[in-house]
């Protein structure tokens, strides 16, 4: 009965760490490695946070 790679359990905004719910909230690839999958909070989005890939090390907004 193991929870295993509940697509909706552990994503995380890759800027701040929260838990990602809700509206305003989105995950997308990597744009440079497309390998890791971003996550982004409302709030990181909305004042432009920088996130950080953990494969490659790309940095965007
Ligand atoms: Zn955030
Ligand atoms: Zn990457």
């Amino acid at each position: 009965m193991k929870k295993y790679r509940n697509p909706m359990a552990d994503q995380k905004c890759s800027s701040c760490g929260i838990g990602l719910y809700g509206e305003g909230t989105t995950t997308f690839k990597c744009p440079s490695c497309g390998g890791d999958r971003i996550g982004r909070c409302a709030q990181c989005r909305d004042q432009g946070v920088k996130y950080e890939c953990k494969k490659c090390g790309f940095v965007g907004p």
